[in-house]
């Protein structure tokens, strides 16, 4: 169940021109640019979907907007695939998004629930809808002079309305590095157990990158608190967006210098030197899992359990 994947992760397959510079408040300008008007609907971080045999995503097309043009606070301009020009459609204000006279059998779910059931360039385009609507809804107001922002660039900058302010307010997106770490004179892998997982899944070490840290930096800290094993040879292999909110996810590969396990953070309850076959068997019981397919966690362990 390593092998054979025909993509790397999820959500990492966002193939639509982003067209930066159609990035204004008027829908008529893209006219000349697009010949369809696709909407993807997004309230209170999760997206429209149906379900009949399988999941699928809800993806509003041109005439069929009425619903979630008269009800949509914030229109994102999200990029143009083909002749087809994407948006994001945010109704996140009501209370109960039924009031919008959704389409039949569609409902408001979270990505993260439905990714893997949805195609990866789907997938790609529900998580940025979403990523923007949240940066949006939690940016109302000014983080310097704590004003009223407004939208500007078709929901991809706010701007201040206090004119002695006038501060521009762009979306963030926040690095977090994960790594697999490599025994020093053993084919072992350090994988760990974190108090926040389901079930006792493993997984590679992973954290957030600190103000004024450089990425390697972050890797080699992480591991020392999470573990207690220094590190060497911290080389960069492949990245996953991760918008859940704002993530990025950056994977390295690094090489132990020392081998003595001590979670000294707590965040992990438990770390383990794991042999390939180990890893493999993972998968095949109960008592423990592997990463989730297609993440990049998975995908930097199945990366060394392939070199053996
Ligand atoms: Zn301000």
């Amino acid at each position: 169940m390593f092998r054979g994947m025909s993509q790397r992760f999820y959500f990492d397959r966002l193939i639509m021109e982003r067209a930066a510079h159609l990035r204004r408040q008027e829908q008529d300008i893209l006219s000349s640019e697009a010949h369809h008007f696709t909407y993807i609907p997004t309230w209170q971080d999760k997206n429209l979907v149906s379900v009949g045999s399988e999941p699928a995503a809800v993806l509003v097309r041109g005439d069929d907007a009425g619903w979630l043009k008269k009800n949509a606070t914030l229109m994102i301009f999200l990029g143009l695939d083909g002749g087809t020009a994407y948006f994001g459609a945010d109704i996140s204000h009501l209370e109960d998004p039924t009031a919008a006279e959704l389409p039949k059998g569609a409902f408001f779910e979270d990505l993260r629930r439905l990714a893997t059931a949805i195609d990866n360039e789907t997938a790609g385009y529900l998580a940025y809808a979403r990523a923007l609507a949240h940066w949006n809804r939690n940016h109302l107001y000014c983080g310097r002079c704590g004003a009223v922002t407004e939208s500007r660039k078709s929901g991809h900058e706010r701007l201040c309305t206090n004119k002695a302010c006038g501060r521009s307010h762009f979306p963030r997106t926040d690095p977090a590095v994960i790594m697999l770490v490599t025994h020093p004179t053993e084919e072992k892998c350090l994988l760990g157990h974190n108090k926040r997982f389901e079930g006792l899944r493993f997984s590679t070490v992973a954290g957030f990158v600190e103000p004024g840290e450089s990425l390697e930096h972050a890797v080699a800290r992480e591991v020392k608190e999470e573990t207690g094993i220094d590190t060497t040879d911290i080389i960069y292999q492949a990245s996953q967006p991760w918008p859940f909110p704002a993530s990025i996810m950056l994977g390295f590969r690094a090489t132990g210098t020392t081998t003595e396990i001590n979670c000294i953070d707590e965040e992990l309850v438990e770390a383990r030197w794991f042999t390939r076959d180990e890893v493999r068997d993972m998968a095949g019981t109960k008592d423990m899992l592997p990463p989730a397919q297609y993440s990049i966690s998975r995908w930097l362990i199945d990366a060394w359990l392939d070199e053996e």
